[in-house]
């Protein structure tokens, strides 16, 4: 088995082992005590209803995702991605320990652009955030 391969099955069991604790503390705030209050039990219900398959619970997987520091695949969690160095990709845990002098995009959900695409745009993205943070160009919602 390749070492990337490796990685991915730990990475994998990891996500697995957290999707399980996740599912454990909803069980453990969700079930019904005798004599409580109906409050509590009105709460509980509502929290049920959000939790529904634990969507709020799951982190995030970004696929084929490699974090150019430990090099975890896919990235789980936050994502963050370098906007002035090519194709570099960072896990949680490297971003928050690393020395950041450079902007970076955080995605909190997988982006629907693929890595390549992204890769290709990145940048007349960076140009075009430039230009909005130096207030030369506006986005204007009508919403
Ligand atoms: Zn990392």
């Amino acid at each position: 088995m390749q070492e990337w391969e490796q990685k991915m099955d730990k990475n994998q069991e990891e996500f697995n082992k957290q999707l399980k604790i996740r599912e454990e503390t909803i069980n453990k705030l969700t079930s019904e005590k005798k004599n409580e209050p109906k409050p509590v039990k009105i709460v509980k219900d509502m929290f049920k209803s959000f939790t529904g398959n634990n969507c709020h619970f799951v982190p995030e997987k970004h696929d084929r995702i490699v974090c150019d520091s430990c090099y975890k695949c896919p990235i789980i969690g936050d994502r963050y991605k370098c906007l002035s160095r090519h194709g570099y990709d960072l896990c949680n845990d490297c971003y928050q320990i690393m020395n950041k002098t450079e902007p970076f995009l955080l995605f909190k959900t997988p982006s629907t652009i693929s890595h390549d695409r992204l890769e290709d745009i990145l940048p007349y993205v960076q140009i075009l955030i430039r230009e909005i943070n130096e207030g030369k160009i506006k986005i204007i919602y009508n919403d």
